[in-house]
């Protein structure tokens, strides 16, 4: 046998799942990584790395942010609690009541544990996500409860941590070696995989097997497969890797597909981003500030309501959206009155902007007469109900048009008036595999498949239509923990 366990990917729930190994007494832990060095790391890499994690007392913060009070005075006062419920509550509404219970009672109650597991011996380090998370409401910055956590330097400090702790660990790194086939016993037992790596295929044995190598979100012949026109020509936003090679090689041993493979996460990016995630761009091609402006589509009209929840609770969905609009373009306006709250991450492209509406629209690919009649009509309609307030669901809505804006909908009538043109990009794929609790794979006659585990993107069940900000990132890291240990028990 050449291996205890082999993890065939390089994310987070890859390196979970080969930490997690190590501790529970796998000597020999070998990772696959596809991707050349250069490029490692998988989607991880391209992340904000924000986590949403349950807490009962603002205090258990404390160990990941010391300075915060300090730094944002206010943040213990300010910040509510995140107890399983709340955080159960979001997963079940974003998903419409669909997410696999068994999975997600895991995912969530052992969210907080993990956390400090990957701080302790992940050897991770953490602080506010400022620039994505932080509302400033007068001189006090607002923070949403549950997800405002993140790894310092975001995903790119998150994998680099991740490929140090694994060095440091003596656990192997193969790059430019893509997992292709998994190897059985008779028994029917996983025993290995079939790779192709730089000088051709090769078998490597295990006692255990660990997929970890993502979704489809990468393949537009499966993108177009499970989730139809026009997915197979949306831009991806992170890794160029993740080709759905982990769910074929299990699938083809009859492991059980698992959620909804009809759905994916995807957001609103700028419609100039590149076609795949650029390394050095990471997630800054996203566009996330639409809930305080408009959205048009290029026939001139408002489809959607911007303000429909937080951002972080509509935005994995609307990317979808954007994409299935003529052309797969929109454009953003705001008003000068709004400007100070987009993201920073605005500021890396270059908006249209002009004093009039009018002139505003006129540079814009939309039919103009009719863009400038929903504007005008959108701001007839604005203003109705509760006081703008940034940081919470303020209950600002429009009247008479439709669709409503519920929230922070506030007139665009003060110049300049800024635009950015906006299109869907890919994130990841929800369609995975059964697992256990134990994050064994499943097979079709619903029995575990012995030597075989599964984490991160590959797991099916926990997302349907829709997603919660800093879930995919906890999930890998919670099952990817779980995984290891299995497969160094077994
Ligand atoms: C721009 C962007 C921003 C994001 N921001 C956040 C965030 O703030 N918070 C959050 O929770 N989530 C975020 N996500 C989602 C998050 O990145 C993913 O949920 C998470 O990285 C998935 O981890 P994973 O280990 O399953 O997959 P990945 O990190 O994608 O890793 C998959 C690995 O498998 C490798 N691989 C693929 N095929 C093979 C094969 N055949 N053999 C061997 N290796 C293979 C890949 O090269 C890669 O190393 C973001 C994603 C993107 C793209």
């Amino acid at each position: 046998m050449d291996y205890d366990v082999i993890v065939a990917g390089a994310g987070n729930a890859a390196f979970s799942a080969a930490l997690s190994a190590k501790e529970n007494g796998a000597k020999r832990v070998l990772v696959l990584e596809k991707a050349p060095k250069e490029k490692r790391g998988g989607n991880t890499h391209f992340s904000g790395a924000v986590f949403r994690f349950i807490y009962n007392d603002v205090a258990e913060l404390d160990r990941f942010v010391p300075d915060a009070e300090r730094d944002y005075p206010g943040f213990h006062k300010g910040v509510q609690p995140y107890p399983v419920e709340a955080f159960r509550e979001d997963l079940m509404r974003v998903t419409q009541g669909r997410t696999d219970p068994e999975l997600s009672a895991a995912l969530i109650e052992n969210s907080y544990d993990t956390m400090c597991w990957l701080q302790e011996t992940g050897k991770h380090e953490f602080e506010l996500a400022l620039s994505v998370m932080g509302v400033r409401v007068g001189n006090e910055v607002k923070w949403p409860r549950g997800a405002m956590i993140r790894t310092v330097h975001e995903g790119v400090g998150l994998s680099k941590t991740w490929f140090a702790t694994a060095e440091k660990l003596g656990i192997e790194i193969r790059y430019e070696t893509g997992a292709q086939r998994l190897t059985q016993a008779e028994s029917g037992r996983v025993n290995g995989v079939v790779a192709r790596g730089p000088e051709g295929f090769a078998t490597f044995g295990a006692k255990a097997v660990v997929l970890a190598c993502g979704g489809f979100e990468t393949n537009p012949e499966w993108r177009l497969r499970y989730l139809g026109a026009p997915w197979d020509h949306a831009k991806v936003r992170g890794s160029n890797f993740n080709h759905g090679e982990g769910l074929k090689m299990a699938l083809d041993i009859g492991t059980m597909p698992w959620g909804h493979w009809s759905g994916c996460h995807a957001t609103p990016i700028v419609a100039t981003a590149p076609d795949y995630g650029a390394q050095h761009l990471t997630d800054k091609t996203n566009r996330l500030s639409y809930h305080y402006g408009v959205m048009i589509n290029v026939e001139g009209r408002r489809w959607i309501d911007e303000g429909a929840d937080l951002n972080s609770f509509t935005y994995a969905k609307y990317g979808g959206l954007i994409l299935k609009q003529p052309r797969s373009l929109v454009y953003q306006i705001f008003d000068s009155k709004v400007v100070k709250l987009l993201e920073p991450r605005y500021s890396t492209s270059e908006p249209y902007r002009s004093d009039t509406l009018e002139g505003l629209v006129k540079q814009l690919d939309v039919d103009h007469g009719r863009a400038l009649k929903t504007l005008e009509e959108y701001n007839r309609a604005a203003g109705k109900g509760g006081r703008f307030n940034p940081a919470v669901l303020d209950g600002m809505y429009t009247e008479g048009i439709e669709p409503k804006k519920s929230n922070w909908a506030r007139k665009i009538d003060t110049p300049p008036f800024l635009s950015w043109p906006v299109t869907g990009g890919i994130t990841f794929t929800f369609g995975g595999l059964k697992v256990t609790k134990d994050a064994q794979v499943v097979a079709t006659d619903w029995k575990p498949i012995a030597g075989l585990y599964a984490c991160g993107e590959m797991v099916g069940g926990l997302f349907h239509y829709n997603y919660a900000l800093g879930t995919g990132l906890m999930s890998g890291a919670v099952f990817g923990r779980i995984a290891g240990r299995s497969a160094a028990r077994a």
